[in-house]
């Protein structure tokens, strides 16, 4: 009896072509997660190859079945590259974030999109290609996150400098420049705890990052759930370095921080955003406000009372943002005890409030779609700015990286949160985040700092 053939499905993380020579380093350092969920959705009788634009540049591969996955600034490699395929007759699947939010724009450039979450249709899609039968629009529903599937890590490229994984999903907030509540909901949705750890210990990384957008949640009961999980990890001997996004409240939450330190956290990253309540307001980050800008200091030394650093994320060139109050944020940023920093230009992705209020404002710089999206990536001003020109901005951003990455800096900080943390790893980590900004800032080729050297080496 002949073997039935396995068709092959081909699954492609696209990278934003306009910059890959360029001085920004646009890499992301987290494993395409949805495509290896994909995979890991789809049944034995498929083989399954991942091609990563972050590592090597697109090269044909034939295929059965072509899935590409796409954020905003990578939007137009991916139409590119499906085009290429659907040329030649091959069915390609859009799906991810910038499809959800631009699904008109997008099912122009594929012969099926997935809108949401693929996890509720991604069987009927591939039992509808079978039939012959792909229809142009798979919506996806927000499902609870029980026996979720494990993405497929061995198809991911060798070199990612982490594992990751997702816990939760879903944010109640609506900061103004976030789609996390659009495309993932506004509700809090967790997996149960013994699952992730039966995940976690699939893993076998050392390093490992948790994707969520905020581990620690807005709930008692939520925070009780991360603290679950932590203890999980020590009672089940987990033995990783890891680190994870979360609110500012946090820092209050002793508990959490003393099981999260001794699972094995060495960072966490805070959207501190502003050190101003005008720009917390703009922004709509209510939690900060809640907590006040006169408290960050005292979240930051609680953190670091753990021995786990803080990587402060901020974001610039705000309606309410002068000149002035640039410089000061970056001042800010490196006397405060945040110990890795990160600054971003304000970028109005597709499914964001502030997408919405700057197009019909007519304040949006590159307007070209899709072609345009590749200016939408978080380090390039594309909009008008209200208090300076988007030149001015753009400068002025150019001299805030590089008095925040300079080596003196870079240094400087790495010390400082020795002292504060007494912890080498949790220093190495944001020394490692910062070095990488500075690889950023500077010119990747010019980079003397080997990210993967520094996390690799044994601190014990
Ligand atoms: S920035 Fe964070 S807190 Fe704000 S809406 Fe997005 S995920 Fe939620």
């Amino acid at each position: 009896m002949t073997e039935k053939k396995h068709k092959k499905l081909l699954l492609i993380n696209p990278f934003n072509q306009s910059k890959r020579d360029e001085l920004f380093d646009l890499r992301s350092i987290s494993p395409p997660l949805g495509l290896g969920l994909i995979a890991g959705l789809t049944p034995d009788n498929w083989d399954i190859e991942i091609i990563d634009e972050n590592f090597e540049p697109f090269q044909y591969k034939e295929a059965d079945l072509v899935g590409i996955t796409a954020l905003t600034s990578a939007a137009y490699r991916a139409y590119e590259i499906a085009d290429i395929y659907r040329k030649k007759g091959i069915k390609t699947v859009l799906g991810g974030i910038h499809i959800s939010m631009r699904a008109d724009e997008a099912e122009q450039y594929a012969d099926a999109i997935v809108i949401g979450e693929a996890e509720a249709v991604w069987h009927q899609l591939l039992k509808d290609f079978e039939d012959k039968k792909l229809k142009k629009r798979y919506v996806g529903e927000l499902k609870e996150l029980k026996n979720s599937v494990h993405p497929r890590r061995d198809l991911f490229h060798p070199d990612y400098s982490y594992a990751n994984i997702q816990t939760t999903r879903g944010c109640p907030m609506s900061c103004d420049f976030c789609s996390v509540h659009t495309f993932n909901g506004s509700k809090y949705r967790e997996r149960p705890v013994e699952e992730v750890l039966d995940e976690i210990e699939t893993i076998k990384d050392e390093r490992l990052f948790f994707v969520d957008d905020n581990i620690i949640g807005y709930t008692s009961s939520s925070a009780n759930r991360a603290i679950r999980l932590f203890k999980g990890m020590i009672e089940r001997g987990i033995k990783k370095d890891w680190y994870c996004q979360a609110s500012l409240n946090i820092a209050d939450n002793e508990e959490a921080l003393v099981y999260a330190a001794e699972s094995g956290c060495r960072m966490i990253l805070i959207g501190i955003e502003s050190e101003k309540v005008d720009q917390l307001k703009e922004t709509n980050k209510k939690m900060n406000i809640k907590i006040g800008v006169d408290h960050y200091e005292e979240a930051f030394q609680n953190i670091h009372k753990h021995g786990i650093s803080v990587l402060g994320a901020l974001v610039f060139g705000l309606d309410s943002d002068s000149l002035e109050d640039i410089k000061n944020r970056t001042k800010f940023a490196i006397e405060s005890g945040m110990d890795a920093m990160q600054a971003t230009i304000v970028t109005p992705l597709p499914g964001t409030s502030l997408f919405k209020r700057l197009e019909n404002e007519g304040r949006l710089l590159y307007t070209n779609f899709p072609k345009d999206w590749e200016h939408y990536h978080f380090l390039e001003v594309s909009h008008k700015p209200i208090k300076m020109t988007p030149h001015e901005l753009a400068d002025a951003m150019q001299e805030c990286w590089t008095d925040l990455w300079n080596k003196k800096t870079v240094y400087k900080k790495m010390l400082m949160t020795l002292k504060q943390t007494k912890n080498v790893k949790a220093a190495a980590w944001a020394f490692a985040s910062n070095t990488e900004r500075h690889n950023t800032a500077f010119g990747k080729q010019k980079s003397s700092w080997d990210i993967d050297k520094i996390l690799g080496m044994n601190y014990s």
